[in-house]
């Protein structure tokens, strides 16, 4: 099921993937578990492949304010029309 969701920048292969890889299992088993998994995708509405945004012990952020303040998320974009789909990161992490 996780080969629905891809990587997109291709992560590293050193090792330093590992955050990357576990966090994208970890979108998977929550949208799994609130029974969304395969997403559909919000503006095009296929369920097309999804890319899992991120890199090495990077997340996508929701910026709050100018002086650097955000929301840490997991963002998942369509791979037919590139829509980004952002989940707060401490609802997936305690969902
Ligand atoms: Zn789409």
């Amino acid at each position: 099921m996780t080969d629905m969701i891809q990587s997109v920048p291709q992560p590293p292969t050193d090792g330093s993937d590992k955050l990357y890889n576990e966090r994208r299992d970890r979108i998977v088993e929550f949208l799994t578990k609130k029974g969304l998994f395969p997403l559909k995708c919000a503006c095009c509405k296929t369920s097309s492949q999804m890319f899992f945004l991120g890199h090495k012990d990077m997340l996508t952020v929701t910026p709050l304010s100018k002086n650097g303040m955000y929301y840490p998320s997991y963002a998942l974009a369509c791979s037919n029309c590139g829509f980004i789909h952002s989940f707060h990161a401490s609802v997936v992490e305690n969902g």
